[in-house]
């Protein structure tokens, strides 16, 4: 028989050590790079194969703000989603309603987990999830204590080293056979206990052995404004670019090609990285052939000139110039036109230098003056097989082709 493991996430706290800047919103409702950092918790749970049921457990107060919260969830697992349930006045009495609310549901595992940890992994729930496979009552994921602990004395008033062997930091989605933890809030309960903080501590106190299973530092808990910059931080950069995209519907292509000869000189520039060669590039910039071909098929996606226009080579500001500041503008004009940069492809064609073990160098790059994510970043390169000029070694041509998107504008259909 295969079991049914339901999770219950807490997202009825008021997040009081929050709210010093003013604004009192809870904290799993705060927004983390374009969506709630509970509607990312959902998620993890929702797109999780060995889960059949996600409740979530909100104040009264916070209905709109989990509603909105919903919308932006993965549509693929939101079958899932059960009605949201009120929580109590405690964590404890939040959980309680919630493990209250699936008692007539055939439910023999449930993981509870806080709403404000919007990171935790499918690896942490399916080491959580084997341990109750092996049929232990209760399992705590924890990561052991790295930082040196210390105590201030209550008489001496002098700070003590704890040893911190054997200490485990404990973190959630805390899993548990389901009659079980029911039967140990109500217990608890019964007995007038409400200050439980977390769930293993009432498996503790009611006997039941907790298991420990592997947690991740990744997996922490917003609590404070630092948490959440961190939060924001650790997004991944291709979340953050995926944010948004699919609502931009204008799909456009440019072309760009460029050309540059070499002269006598120790190194070139492709794509912002110096290459040591016999020879360098000639130009009024810093001749990077590959940027120009780039920079030309974005500002050819959008119907805006070309990067003579813009940069023309008579004007002694550019003698010299870094050519990432041509590119940074042209993505700059995709930007104020509300739109984004979706890929890049450039094929660089000359004899030498060898491009090869530039490649990933220059995609990194290219990526990095263009803010993309690398995966959206393509760079190939070919000889002519000695023919023409490239054949000839007299210089460096790359072609480009740039995908942008832009939102779609009636303006725009004069
Ligand atoms: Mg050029």
């Amino acid at each position: 028989m295969k079991l049914r493991v339901a999770v219950i996430v807490v997202a009825a706290g008021r997040g009081t050590r929050f709210s010093s800047d003013g604004d009192r919103q809870p904290k799993q409702y705060r927004d983390l790079v374009g969506r709630p950092v509970v509607s990312r918790t959902l998620d993890a749970f929702l797109s999780h194969p060995g889960i059949a049921d996600v409740l979530a457990v909100i104040h009264p107060d916070d209905t709109a703000l989990y509603d909105q919260a919903v919308t932006a969830i993965d549509p693929v697992g939101r079958n899932k989603l059960r009605q949201a349930v009120f929580g109590g006045n405690t964590r404890q009495g939040s959980v309680r309603n919630g493990l209250l609310a699936l008692k007539n549901d055939n439910i023999h595992q449930v993981l509870i987990h806080d709403a404000a940890r919007p990171f935790v992994s499918h690896a942490v729930i399916d080491n959580v999830l084997e341990k109750l496979a092996e049929g232990r009552l209760a399992v705590l994921p924890a990561v052991p204590v790295v930082d040196t602990l210390k105590r201030l004395g209550e008489v001496t008033h002098r700070l003590e080293t704890v040893d911190r062997t054997g200490l485990w930091a404990a973190q959630t989605p805390q899993g548990f056979d389901y009659p079980t933890v029911l039967e140990g809030h109500e217990k608890a309960y019964q007995a007038g206990r409400t200050d439980f903080t977390d769930d293993t501590a009432i498996a503790e106190w009611q006997g039941v052995a907790v298991s420990l299973a592997e947690g991740d530092p990744d997996n922490f808990k917003i609590t404070s404004r630092s948490d959440l910059d961190r939060a924001k931080k650790r997004i991944s950069m291709t979340d953050r670019y995926n944010s948004g995209l699919a609502e931009l519907g204008d799909v456009r292509m440019g072309t760009g090609y460029d050309v540059h000869a070499f002269e006598d000189g120790d190194a070139v520039i492709l794509g912002g990285i110096q290459i040591a060669h016999d020879k360098r590039l000639k130009g009024h910039s810093d001749a990077d052939v590959v940027l120009h071909a780039i920079t030309d098929a974005i500002l050819g996606a959008i119907g805006d000139g070309d990067i003579g226009a813009h940069f023309p080579p008579s004007d002694p500001a550019w003698k010299g110039a870094s050519s990432d500041r041509f590119l940074a503008d042209a993505v700059r004009r995709v930007t104020d036109r509300g739109g984004r940069l979706a890929h890049l492809d450039v094929t660089i064609v000359c004899e030498a230098p060898k491009i090869g073990p530039h490649r990933e160098a220059m995609r990194q790059s290219i990526a990095g003056i263009c803010e993309l994510p690398v995966s959206r970043v393509s760079v190939k390169a070919t000889t002519s097989e000695r023919l023409g000029f490239t054949g000839r070694r007299e210089g460096i041509a790359a072609l480009a082709g740039a995908t942008v998107r832009l939102p779609f504008n009636d303006e725009d259909c004069t």
